[in-house]
């Protein structure tokens, strides 16, 4: 490593993830659970501390402030940067005790709470281009939250070193923090014209360089099998069985491709997640996911097609499919925004990264929010093995997730 670029992410790390921010899928409220709203509300103090006069928490939980532009730079666009404070309902983030192992060489980094939990380069190919950094775990029993508290402390980190720096020119710079990421809903009410910014990145990806602009377009389809039920005793003839229908559909669907279990890349799959009923009637619930639209409705098609096939030998059956859009592949609205990449990839350049454009394999806030007005790829943020007790992140990763915030700020002002 030649010199380094050092801020306080990790120290605002080391801190954040000692909050439980947990979030819940069952819960009815907003945010779904109470406790994110004390890391969220620490973050107002500490914007407000380092001068950001107009930190704020909303209704909702939605943490928003602004760096003022530097002198002439009004005119510059607004850019934003977010992240989002909850952690994954999968794994426990309470009492996390993060461990950094310092000046990491390749060794098994045994987590101490849990000597069964071993980070291991062998199972982990990306940590070998961490050698000589220091690395931070969790200590075997919790989750880390460098999903998303290492986005968090990058943006504070960043803002601390704009409002320091003031000889680097930018224009008007927003801040967003959000709970419920994790659990589908952290854009639900989310204010875009609020929060002020034109163009925004998230912060929630995982190795130095990736920059994420595309994820997939998600449907969900629900199919409906209509049998007819009889005394099984006496049923000859006249018994239609929704479920051994709904069964045949299922034994139908592709086996060797378009599956989550035999697809990755580009290719999308269908899923089917949730089957119940009964002899009168059974549902079949599906995931239905593509980079393209066409691709979708072609996959759409073939479930329509599978199902009516199933229930054309019985006269009394009957099938109702429904679709429902979740989300759409973010690349449609960047397309129409390059700058926003390109901006991108020149601010990772001008800090020593080759930028690995990637694709994301599922749906992101970003791309909720590029469909509700703000163009919002993924940088990364350096999280790896996510929503796992061998969740890890780099001190000198988030460092240089810093480092491309200010270079991003600088280049959208030039
Ligand atoms: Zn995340």
């Amino acid at each position: 490593m030649t010199q380094r670029f050092s801020t306080s992410a990790a120290a605002r790390f080391l801190r954040y993830v000692t909050i439980d921010t947990q979030s819940d899928e069952q819960s009815q409220t907003y945010p779904s659970t109470a406790k994110q709203l004390v890391l969220l509300t620490q973050l107002v103090a500490e914007l407000e501390a380092m001068g950001i006069a107009d930190a704020a928490i909303d209704q909702f939980g939605y943490v928003m402030a602004t760096i003022p532009p530097t002198a002439g730079k009004h005119e510059v666009p607004a850019i934003g940067f977010i992240a989002h404070v909850d952690t994954s309902p999968e794994v426990s983030g309470a009492n996390v005790r993060p461990i950094v192992h310092q000046n990491y060489d390749g060794r098994d980094l045994v987590l101490p709470d849990d000597p069964a939990v071993v980070l291991r380069e062998g199972d982990n190919p990306e940590l070998a281009e961490q050698r000589g950094n220091d690395i931070i775990t969790a200590s075997g029993t919790t989750l880390l939250g460098a999903d998303d508290k290492a986005g968090v402390a990058e943006i504070m980190a960043a803002a601390e070193y704009l409002v320091a720096h003031p000889e680097i020119q930018h224009g008007p710079i927003k801040i967003g923090f959000t709970p419920d990421e994790e659990v589908g809903r952290g854009t639900q009410y989310f204010d875009v014209a609020r929060f002020g910014a034109r163009y925004a990145y998230t912060l929630d990806g995982p190795s130095r360089g990736d920059l994420e602009i595309e994820n997939f377009s998600a449907d969900a389809m629900t199919l409906t099998f209509k049998g007819f039920n009889a005394h099984p005793g006496y049923a000859k003839g006249r018994m239609v069985s929704a479920i051994k229908i709904a069964s045949e559909f299922v034994h139908r669907l592709p086996k060797h491709g378009l599956s989550p279990e035999t697809t990755e890349g580009y290719d999308g799959y269908v899923h089917v997640h949730r089957m119940e009923g009964g002899v009168e009637k059974a549902t079949v619930k599906m995931l239905l996911r593509d980079f393209a639209a066409a691709g979708l409705d072609e996959k759409a098609r073939m479930l329509t097609d599978v199902a009516e096939e199933v229930v054309r030998p019985f006269p009394s059956a009957a099938v109702e499919v429904e679709r429902q859009e979740s989300y759409r592949n973010m690349k449609e609205v960047l397309d129409r925004h390059p700058e926003v990449v390109d901006h991108a990839r020149t601010a990772m350049q001008r800090v020593g990264l080759q930028p690995r454009i990637r694709q994301i394999r599922g749906g992101t806030d970003g791309a909720r929010l590029s469909f509700m007005g703000l163009p919002t790829p993924n940088l990364f943020a350096g999280e790896h093995n996510i929503h796992s007790r061998l969740e890890w992140t780099s001190v000198q990763d988030m460092d240089k997730a810093v480092e491309v915030i200010v270079e991003l700020c600088r280049s959208w002002a030039e």
